[in-house]
């Protein structure tokens, strides 16, 4: 059995970076509730009477879908995974709950990053329209300007990457998901790592503490 991961943090901490490594190093699935919304955008929510009729509506003002949608993503994802780490979710605490009902966890990881290094990140990101790789302008350049190292596709800005969309999502992350690394805080399989080193510096210490339950 391969480790069940879950990497919690604010938006831009690294989680889906420091993801991407976890999956080579230990063939683990990535399982981010951020890239399957962002792939069903237009998904027609209409029929549950919320504020919005799609995802992408409450994403590019940096708010959270409706848990009802994102809950049934996950589900179906853990379900099938041989091993996973889970990014991006639970992002509340209800979401919480919910995942407590699916699956067991080997490890819990808190990624902590200042807020002015977390706006500067998450400005600064570019990711690939193809595969969903993450780069940054300063700190995470491609061999080839604009252009994915991985698979060759066009890197573009993400719609909630603009500034005011990241304070709000910062906002968002004070209000709901602190509480979720609170409420994960005391646990066994719980481990912070301070994510504002470099990206070699968290991947070190995240190896380190992955290879002790893998
Ligand atoms: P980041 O990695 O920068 O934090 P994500 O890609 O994880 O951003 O998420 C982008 C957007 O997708 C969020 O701002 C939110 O609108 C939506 N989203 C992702 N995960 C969840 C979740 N667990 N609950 C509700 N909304 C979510
Ligand atoms: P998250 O998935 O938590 O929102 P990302 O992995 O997408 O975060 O990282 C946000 C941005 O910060 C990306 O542009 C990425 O290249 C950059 N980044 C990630 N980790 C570091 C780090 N340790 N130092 C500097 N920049 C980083
Ligand atoms: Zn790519």
């Amino acid at each position: 059995m391969n480790p069940k991961i879950l990497l919690l943090g604010p938006p831009g901490a690294g989680k889906g970076t420091q993801s991407s490594n976890l999956v080579s190093e230990f063939g683990v699935e990535h399982v981010t509730t951020g890239d399957a919304l962002r792939a069903n955008k237009e998904m027609d929510i209409s029929d549950l009477g919320l504020e919005y009729d799609t995802p992408g509506e409450y994403m590019d003002r940096g708010e959270l879908v409706p848990d009802d949608v994102v809950n049934a993503i996950v589900e179906k994802a853990l379900t099938s995974a041989d091993g996973f780490v889970l990014d991006g979710y639970p992002r509340n605490l209800d979401q919480a709950e919910e995942l407590e009902s699916m699956t067991d966890l080997d490890v819990i990881v808190s990624l902590s990053v200042s807020e002015d290094e977390l706006v500067d990140r998450l400005t600064g990101r570019r990711v690939c329209s193809e595969c969903g790789e993450n780069y940054h302008v300063e700190f995470d350049q491609p061999e080839e300007a604009g252009v994915c190292d991985a698979c060759g596709g066009e890197l573009i800005q993400r719609e909630d990457d603009r500034e005011e969309a990241v304070r709000n999502r910062l906002e968002v992350f004070a209000e709901n998901t602190e509480p979720v690394i609170e409420y994960y805080s005391d646990r066994e399989e719980f481990v912070e790592i301070d994510g504002e080193q470099s990206l070699e510096g968290v991947w070190a210490d995240l190896q380190a503490t992955v290879d002790e339950v893998a």
